[in-house]
């Protein structure tokens, strides 16, 4: 599965954000067997719509879409040096499909920042900037090669353009990301083979006061600071509070702040949009469950989502949209009005579809 890189400087409150991610309940409750690398959080995605499903259904549980967060250890000045744990740093963002920033804004006089004082906009350039010099290096490495294979394969020129404007935007001290480059992209699929960092997704959670979390002036400056890249805002040590609560003293502490929900639950929403992910729904009197697929994936690669022979036996889809079942109350009532569809192998699957699959054995 897809997973986002969690990276940071030192003492911005990282490890406490991890220890939240890791502590939320969701798989504890609904995947009691499932093993968990000790550095993967996974988190669910909250989705009213199950609740929905499971009463339509009578469902016994709910299960909700994931996304899984790795602690990266180990951002240090000089990474793309090589210095310390600066290469395996690097590989460990390489394997990651985004990369999700934690940036201190918090003021605690007993915290010390490696720098002596509090910038969010220092600290994501101290971060950006290795990110910035291991691509370039990346780059420096092949680009004189590709040169050369390009005066004798013209159909390379391509590619040698896209390699060129790439280490151009980077020289320039920005992401490949903020500049639009990214893997679904012309440019993107020409860099492919490079394996470039900036052109993963960004997001960023910045660890604010909790007057912070109601500053709508400081907030929108910080996400200036970041577009075309998410920003989330939180506190890590109330996540990691909230985690302890039970659903009532949760949301009392939550509402005393002015928030509707944890900074988790926005995180996992926005962590699972930017990784080009979407869900569809299945329910009954088992489980209501909301499946990972990637934007734009066809019925039958859906189906292989449940299980592989789903996918090679796929014979039909059946649809119901969910504001279709909502409306109606029912499958039944559903298909007597002839709000249920049924879809073949072509069908690229929409937000929110309710399927059952058809397929043989
Ligand atoms: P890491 O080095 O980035 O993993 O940072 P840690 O999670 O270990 O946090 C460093 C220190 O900052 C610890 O003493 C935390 O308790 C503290 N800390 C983390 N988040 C917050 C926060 O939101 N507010 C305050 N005041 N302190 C925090």
């Amino acid at each position: 599965s897809l997973t986002i890189g969690i990276v940071g400087l030192p003492n911005v409150g990282k490890s406490t954000l991890f220890n939240a991610l890791t502590k939320n309940d969701v798989l504890a409750a609904n995947y009691p067997f499932a093993t968990i690398e000790p550095n993967v959080g996974v988190v669910g995605v909250p989705d009213p719509r199950l609740d929905t499903l499971a009463e339509i259904f009578g469902s016994q549980r709910k299960l909700p879409a994931t996304v899984d967060f790795v602690d990266i250890a180990g951002i240090v000045r000089g990474a793309s040096e090589g210095e310390g744990l600066g290469n395996k740093f690097l590989a460990n963002i390489r394997e990651s499909d985004a990369i999700c920033q934690v940036i201190r804004a918090f003021q605690d006089e007993n915290v010390v920042h490696v720098d002596g004082k509090v910038s969010p906009k220092n600290d994501i350039e101290t971060i950006n900037t290795e990110l910035i010099l291991a691509d370039l290096q990346t780059i420096e490495k092949v680009l004189p090669r590709l040169q050369k294979e390009s005066r004798i394969q013209k159909d390379k020129q391509v590619q040698v353009k896209a390699v060129e404007e790439a280490k151009a935007i980077l020289e320039e001290g920005r992401t490949l990301f903020s500049a639009g480059i990214t893997k679904g992209t012309e440019q993107g699929l020409l860099l492919h083979d490079l394996h470039l960092l900036t052109t993963k997704p960004f997001l960023y959670v910045f660890n604010v006061d909790e007057d912070e979390l109601v500053d709508e002036a400081f907030k929108d400056e910080q996400r200036k600071l970041v577009a075309p890249a998410e920003a989330i805002f939180l506190n890590a040590k109330i996540e990691s509070e909230l985690i302890e609560l039970d659903d009532e003293e949760a949301l009392e502490l939550l509402q005393s702040m002015g928030q509707e929900e944890p900074g988790l639950a926005n995180l996992a929403r926005v962590g699972f949009e930017t990784l080009g992910l979407q869900t569809y729904l299945t329910a009954g009197p088992k489980e209501a469950r909301a499946w990972t697929i990637k934007k734009g994936a066809t019925a039958p690669e859906a189906a292989g989502v449940i299980h592989t022979d789903f996918q090679k036996g796929f014979i039909k889809a059946e649809i119901v949209s969910f504001a279709d079942l909502v409306e109606t109350g029912s499958i039944l009532e559903a298909r007597a009005k002839g709000k249920a569809r049924m879809e073949g192998k072509e069908y690229v699957m929409q937000d929110g579809d309710v399927v059952e699959f058809r397929f043989n054995v």
